[in-house]
């Protein structure tokens, strides 16, 4: 799988960590089910964050230490070329036909399809589907064909996955499974792929904001 759009390194230390809420976890572990770049990232975030508990002393994470764990996560030389192994037969099934169903989707929702599940309307050509996950917000959307959501901007972090389909925004393109780990000061407005709906998976610990409210119009999306 060509995946183009990837973890941010600080969204990969605090999964390494244990610190992002189950929405965003969610995310995140579904994105590294078909990425191998970000496994051998969050592999490496993973040896670096037990190297460090081992010698430093417990004391609260300063914003510097963070950036100094940061920028020594960069400057960690790439693993020496191991020999190919083969991809769990779970990860090379993950995606059929197109369509990317992770194991842990497969597993919180108990379903082998997307079209087995309860989507609720929320706006012409928009579907929605919460997720029982008790830290943060969680939801799936199944967008129609060439269909925009509103112009929104984050509360605070959100990651998106893509499962089927794709949708463009400002920041390009993104198809199935790729992730936009997106911040605060993001805003944009995804417009489904012409040729098929596209259907992603939502982790955040706020909520969104729109901009231009139009309260009749966007009732529907404030729900999300
Ligand atoms: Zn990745």
């Amino acid at each position: 799988m060509n995946v183009e759009h990837h973890l941010q390194a600080d969204t990969l230390a605090a999964y390494a960590a244990g610190s992002l809420p189950a929405a965003m976890a969610l995310v995140v572990t579904c994105h590294t089910e078909v990425c191998a770049s970000c496994r051998s990232e969050l592999r490496r975030a993973e040896a670096l964050g037990g190297h460090m508990l081992e010698r430093l002393p417990l004391q609260p994470v300063s914003a510097s230490a963070r950036d100094a764990m940061l920028a020594l996560l960069d400057s960690q030389p790439e693993p020496a070329a191991a020999p190919a192994r083969p991809a769990p037969s779970a990860q090379q099934s993950a995606v059929k036909g197109g369509i990317f169903m992770p194991n842990a989707l497969k597993n919180l929702l108990q379903a082998d399809s997307y079209e087995q599940l309860r989507w609720r309307k929320l706006a012409p050509g928009i579907e929605k589907l919460e997720l029982p996950l008790s830290e943060g917000r969680s939801f799936m959307l199944r967008i129609a064909e060439g269909k925009s959501m509103p112009v929104h901007t984050h509360k605070s972090s959100e990651l998106t996955l893509i499962m089927q389909g794709g949708y463009s925004d400002a920041l390009g393109d993104f198809n199935v499974g790729d992730i936009a780990d997106l911040d605060g000061s993001v805003e944009h407005q995804p417009v489904a792929f012409a040729d098929e709906p596209c259907i992603c998976l939502a982790g955040m610990d706020g909520g969104l904001r729109f901009r231009a409210l139009i309260p009749t119009l966007l009732k529907p999306f404030t729900r999300l």
